[in-house]
């Protein structure tokens, strides 16, 4: 059995890698969870699941939970705590599912322990994805994705020579505005942005699906992932989410990867590799499919994409700096304090402000992502 901590227990990955956990038997035990704030589904899911101990971001919430839980299951609490349960003697392996920049700090200690890490935190990638893919080699940790693109793209190479790729193409679903003129961007609401035509998923993703941005980070990840130029790294639109991803290889033959848009496969994918297990979920049934198609992204239209590709040839810092202005731009957003299509807007104007630094070191990350925070508080 695999004693496994929950790097965001409560949020939407957290919650499908629990419902994985419990659906894969006794090969799993869900050792240590934790929570930003959401104290009541961490609640609940202490009573069903039984964790050794948690941890929670939030050190308000996390006094509140230690009274409600009365001694029946050590709590950690804040940034330190997180580092702590992850360097836990009776955790194996870690599921980093928190969202953004925060989940940085520890999933990067895991990956310092060598133990592997199922990864859903695309960001802590994006931003520190040389450190990372560095410490892992150095100290035998895998970073395994949980990203359904890039778990796509892992199944397809599985049993390949990684030099015989040619490109990796990784699809997108559009997001909900696909077919609205860019004209009409000023007006969108929060509540058109997080509609998201196939996936469900947390409010962050769900915005940056809708500007593309999910994409253009994605492209980041994968670079680390797999070791590719950002030239071999191409994207497509594909609306119905059928096929998660493909690889093209030298001999122009391509492989791709299908299924239903269900998160609960690429976790379990994750967890299994590189085995693969039975599971209960729903099948893609080709003969109710309506069609799939595909085009090319209108890069005008949705400038996040080409600013995502720039940061990652410019290296270094630039990631950093693309990714703090982007969950700036984001929260502003959902803040109904910036319009939809201000968000590339901000994001260039901090690319610009910052040119890329080396970025080998935490302590240059956390500065870049920390200067480029208070240089957008002028449109707060
Ligand atoms: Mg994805």
């Amino acid at each position: 059995m695999k004693n496994i901590c929950i790097l965001g227990s409560t949020g939407s990955i957290g919650v499908s890698s629990l419902e994985v956990i419990s659906g894969l038997g006794d090969r799993f035990r869900p050792v240590c969870l934790t929570a930003n704030r959401n104290v009541d589904l961490l609640a609940e899911q202490v009573r069903v699941h039984r964790p050794a101990a948690v941890a929670i971001l939030d050190a308000s919430a996390a006094a509140d939970f230690r009274n409600r839980m009365n001694g029946s299951v050590e709590v950690l609490d804040g940034p330190s705590g997180l580092l702590e349960i992850v360097k836990r003697e009776d955790v194996d392996m870690v599921i980093g599912s928190m969202v953004g920049f925060s989940g940085l700090a520890p999933t990067l200690e895991a990956v310092k322990l060598g133990k592997n890490v199922a990864l859903a935190n695309k960001e802590s990638l994006v931003v520190a994805g040389e450190l990372m893919t560095g410490l892992a080699s150095e100290r035998g940790a895998k970073i395994v994705p949980i990203d359904s693109e890039h778990s796509a793209i892992l199944q397809c190479l599985a049993g390949e020579d990684p030099a015989t790729v040619e490109r990796l193409i990784l699809t997108a679903s559009g997001g909900p505005f696909l077919d609205r003129d860019a004209g009409g961007f000023g007006k969108v609401t929060v509540g058109e942005a997080l509609r998201h035509p196939t996936w469900k998923m947390g409010k962050k993703i769900t915005i940056d699906s809708a500007t593309l941005m999910n994409k253009g980070l994605e492209v980041i990840e994968a670079r680390w992932l797999f070791g590719l130029d950002p030239d071999r790294i191409g994207v497509l639109v594909h609306p119905q989410s059928i096929v998660h991803s493909m690889v093209e290889f030298v001999d122009g033959s391509v492989k791709a990867q299908l299924g239903v848009p269900d998160m609960k496969v690429p976790i379990q994918y994750a967890l299994t590799w590189p085995d693969r297990t039975p599971s209960r979920w729903e099948r893609l049934d080709f003969s109710k499919l309506n069609g799939m198609t595909f085009l090319p992204p209108d890069t005008e239209k949705f400038r996040c994409l080409p600013l995502a590709y720039g940061a990652l040839r410019a290296g270094g810092t630039a990631p950093v700096v693309l990714n703090a202005a982007n969950e700036v731009s984001v929260g502003l957003f959902l803040a109904g304090r910036l319009t939809f299509d201000r968000i590339p807007d901000l994001i260039a104007d901090a690319l610009d402000r910052f040119p890329a630094q080396a970025a080998g070191e935490l302590e240059t990350i956390i500065d870049a992502d920390r200067r480029t925070r208070s240089y957008l508080e002028k449109y707060n």
